[in-house]
């Protein structure tokens, strides 16, 4: 039956920054659809540990930072020991700097690669290397942007960096399809989260965006929950290297 292949039941799912916003819809999502969770992050995930322990399925932290020199390997090392493997990772953690290009610094400019494109290239290693050695099949997800098709403006790295990410989303579906490893990306388009609070803030911006989006409002967290489900499942199987944009009909303008 087509619905049984969107369960998650007896799978394990590493979300990155799940502790907030659209990290933690999505862990809530793939719990709700039958998956144990570990949170990886660097700040507690209290409130997502309670409402998927409400579902009930499991979420354990696993505490760490995806900055510059994080030991990711050993970080996938805990993760995997939590509930004794891993099947599907979702590259969501994320960060944002925002300058003109003539000022942007190279610090600005190194915060956000590290975090949005290093650390998803080397947990994916990290999770590749393990399910190879277990032979075994998985997913990864990677948390995109309209950024990955679009240039936006004051963001040099964030835009370097998620449209890195969808290229290296392409290239690892080339390298990893053949070992049975699903990997596809989301690209949201405008949610309320921490990440856009200064967008909403500045009342032009806010106007802009929102004339902008056909559906006529700011994506909620909880609107990502069905992609994430999808890629996340065996009803996703023949899907390598694609990325799936759920923005309100924002690209289609
Ligand atoms: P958010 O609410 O700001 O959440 C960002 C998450 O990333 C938080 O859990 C944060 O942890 C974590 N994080 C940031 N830097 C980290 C670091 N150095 N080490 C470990 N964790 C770190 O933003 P969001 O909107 O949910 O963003 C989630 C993802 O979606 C990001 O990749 C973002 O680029 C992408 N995205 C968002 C939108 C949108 O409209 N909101 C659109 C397109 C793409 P802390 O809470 O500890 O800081």
């Amino acid at each position: 039956m087509i619905l049984e292949q969107f369960k998650l039941d007896g799978r394990v799912a590493l979300v990155t920054g799940a502790n907030t916003g659209l990290g933690q819809a999505i862990a809530i999502a793939l719990a709700q659809a039958g998956a144990d969770i570990v949170a990886f992050g660097r700040s507690a995930p209290d409130e997502t540990v309670a409402v998927v322990k409400a579902s009930g399925r499991s979420c354990r932290w696993v505490e760490g930072s995806l900055d510059a020199g994080a030991a990711l390997s050993t970080a996938m090392d805990s993760a995997v020991a939590a509930f004794g493997k891993l099947d599907i990772l979702v590259n969501n953690a994320g960060t944002i700097r925002r300058n003109a290009a003539v000022d942007f610094s190279e610090e600005d400019w190194d915060a956000v690669m590290d975090v949005n494109l290093k650390s998803a290239f080397f947990l994916s290693q990290a999770f590749a290397r393990h399910l190879l050695a277990t032979h075994r099949p998985g997913k990864i997800i990677n948390i995109a942007s309209m950024l990955s098709f679009q240039g936006g403006i004051r963001v040099a790295s964030y835009t370097a960096s998620k449209s890195g990410l969808l290229g290296l989303t392409r290239l690892l579906a080339n390298e990893w399809a053949a070992h049975r490893i699903n990997v596809n990306a989301i690209a949201p388009g405008y949610f309320a989260t921490n990440n856009t609070t200064a967008l909403r803030a500045d009342e032009q911006r806010n106007r802009d965006i929102l004339a902008r989006i056909p559906a006529g409002h700011w994506g909620q967290p909880e609107e990502l929950g069905g992609a994430a489900v999808f890629l996340a499942s065996a009803a996703s199987n023949y899907m390598h290297g694609s990325v799936v944009a759920v923005d309100g009909g924002w690209l289609a303008r």
